[in-house]
C-alpha cells in the first residue's frame, strides 16, 4: 500500500464549498456556503483515514459517528449519511 493510499489527505487538499455571493445571501438566512457536488463531497470525505482513535467523535459534544458518516459520503451514500446524522 502506497503512502498516497494510506494518507489520502496528502493528495486531496481540504476544500470548502464555494461561498454564496453576498447579494444572494442578504435575501435570507441560508448557509454562507453552497453545496459540494457529490464528487467533491466524496473526495473531501476520502481525506479521513479512520484513524482508530476518532478525535472528531470524542471531541463532538454529541459523539456523532463522524468516521462512519464520512465513509458513507465517500461511497456516495448521501441519504444513508444523512440518516446516520439524524
Ligand atoms: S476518524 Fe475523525 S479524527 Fe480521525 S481522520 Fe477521520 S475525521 Fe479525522
Amino acid at each position: 500500500m502506497s503512502k498516497k493510499d494510506t494518507f489520502p489527505f496528502l493528495e486531496i487538499h481540504r476544500a470548502l464549498p464555494r461561498e454564496v455571493p453576498v447579494p444572494i445571501r442578504v435575501l435570507g438566512y441560508k448557509e454562507i456556503h453552497g453545496d459540494f457536488t457529490d464528487g467533491d463531497a466524496s473526495d473531501q470525505a476520502a481525506r479521513c483515514i479512520d484513524c482508530g482513535n476518532p478525535y472528531c467523535s470524542w471531541g463532538c459534544p454529541l459523539h456523532n459517528r463522524i468516521p462512519q458518516w464520512l465513509k458513507l459520503v465517500r461511497e456516495g451514500r448521501i441519504e444513508e449519511a444523512a440518516t446516520l446524522m439524524h
